[in-house]
């Protein structure tokens, strides 16, 4: 029987050190490590055998927090990254070309729409925006030179569920390949690859690490994208690669014996991201920063139950304040996504939401700098409660029609609950909130 995901969140990927008996996973702080002999060194680099080489390409300590994380999103392989963002270029970087496209969601984290829309222009990939909640207008953005559909399980600025099943259906019927961005819900609140996504990617330096402290990232393989049906799309995956002997990763990786009972599963997608993308392009997960993520995550189940439960007593006290015109959280019974809320998010709609205030940007601005247990800063997934007002920082480079659209009008202020005592919280933004 699988085991429950607390036990998995503590135990899956790591054992007692065989050598040492130590039972926390040990930090491996070496950039290399010494071949067995010539043999093996020459198999290692051929990839025909397992082992680590040289951190940039793999490590013990951050192997132990890939396969953790697979395990709990339910997908074949993880790859650990540097951040977020190095997860979201390792992805991209195997599945598109120049001149390729993504169709992404216009509700997507600020960095993210940068990376997208900004950074990525130079390697001649293409991205069109779309609202995520149209259906119709996603599938109208699809076409011959589109390879991926991005969007997040829980969208930033938070609030936005998305219908992650309908996604995938349309991701099917096109033959394109889906990637998740679940950082705002993790694995225990959402696990994309469940409701058809292909490819799972986060910043481990929200929720998973969970303590602030550390910046990381991961993507998730979910071993079900049929690489050789669409071979002519995915060249990478499917079609002989000189680097490695004209290898084709879709064939070496696509069905090996590595299931908890010896059953065949696809790991070519995280193979190729590893030994191609991560060790070409080079943004690797520093061990110790494995272990920070990796103790954080133990507790994640914890954490993330007194997170959903602090949003909602907070997102309810907000609701019912007279300076406070509107509260957009999904946890909340009358708010429109929270059905979509309680098919995907069945323990809790996330820690992040946004709410108006009635004195709009002035009030905003005299708010953030009046909280005392509330944090000011640009981030989100810390234990400690975390205040932002998006129209002046964020997005204070935008017009007034330009934040609106993007969820970040000129009243709105964005909180990520922390775990706090939840009257505590509540007392800190009812002293800030009668200074308006
Ligand atoms: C923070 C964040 C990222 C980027 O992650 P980094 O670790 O900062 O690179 C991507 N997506 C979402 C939803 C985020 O919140």
């Amino acid at each position: 029987m699988t085991q429950g995901f607390s036990t998995r969140a503590l135990h899956a990927g790591a054992a007692p050190d065989p050598v040492t008996g130590s039972r926390a996973q040990p930090i491996h702080q070496t950039s290399s490590f010494v071949f067995k002999d010539a043999e093996h060194a020459s198999k290692l680099f051929a990839l025909q055998e397992f082992g680590d080489i040289y951190t940039r390409i793999g490590n013990p300590t951050t192997g132990a927090l890939e396969a953790r994380i697979a395990d709990l999103e339910g997908g074949t392989m993880g790859l650990a990254t540097a951040s977020g963002h190095a997860a979201q270029l390792l992805a991209f970087h195997v599945l598109m070309e120049p001149g390729a496209k993504i169709v992404a969601a216009k509700q997507l984290y600020g960095g993210s729409i940068n990376q997208l829309g900004h950074a990525f222009k130079k390697f001649g990939w293409e991205v069109e925006f779309v609202d995520i909640g149209d259906h119709a207008a996603v599938e109208a953005a699809i076409d011959d030179k589109t390879r991926v559909i991005f969007t997040e399980s829980l969208a930033n600025p938070g609030g936005i569920v998305t219908d992650i099943a309908a996604i995938a259906a349309i991701a099917e019927k096109h033959g394109v390949v889906y990637v998740v961005d679940n950082t705002m819900a993790s694995p225990y609140l959402c696990r994309p690859l469940e409701h058809g996504a292909h490819v799972v990617v986060h910043s481990l330096t929200k929720f998973i690490g969970g303590h602030g402290n550390s910046i990381g990232g991961m993507l998730v393989d979910g071993g079900r994208f049929d690489w050789k049906a669409h071979a002519d799309k995915y060249p990478t995956m499917a079609t002989p690669q000189s680097f490695y002997n004209d290898l084709v990763f879709a064939d070496g990786f696509g069905a090996l014996p590595l299931g908890p009972e010896g059953q065949e599963v696809d790991i070519a997608f995280a193979i190729a991201a590893r030994a191609f993308s991560l060790r070409d392009l080079g943004p690797a997960l520093s061990p110790f920063n494995a272990f920070m993520i990796m103790t954080g995550c133990e507790t994640l189940p914890l954490r993330m139950a007194k997170h959903c439960e602090n949003a909602t007593t907070v997102a309810t006290y907000l609701e019912g304040h007279e300076k406070v015109s509107w509260v957009r959280y999904a946890g909340l019974a009358g708010d429109d996504y929270h059905a979509l809320a309680q098919k995907y998010c069945p323990n809790g709609a996330g820690a992040v939401f946004t709410f108006g205030l009635k004195g709009g940007h002035e009030a905003g601005v005299k708010l953030v700098e009046s909280v005392e247990l509330l944090s000011h800063l640009a981030n989100i997934g810390d234990t400690r409660s975390l205040i932002i007002h998006p129209s002046s920082t964020t997005h204070s480079q935008l017009s007034d029609a330009q934040k609106t659209a993007a969820g970040a009008a000129p009243d709105t202020v964005r909180l990520s609950v922390g775990i706090e005592d939840a009257a505590d919280i509540i007392a800190d933004l009812e002293q800030a909130l009668a200074k308006l």
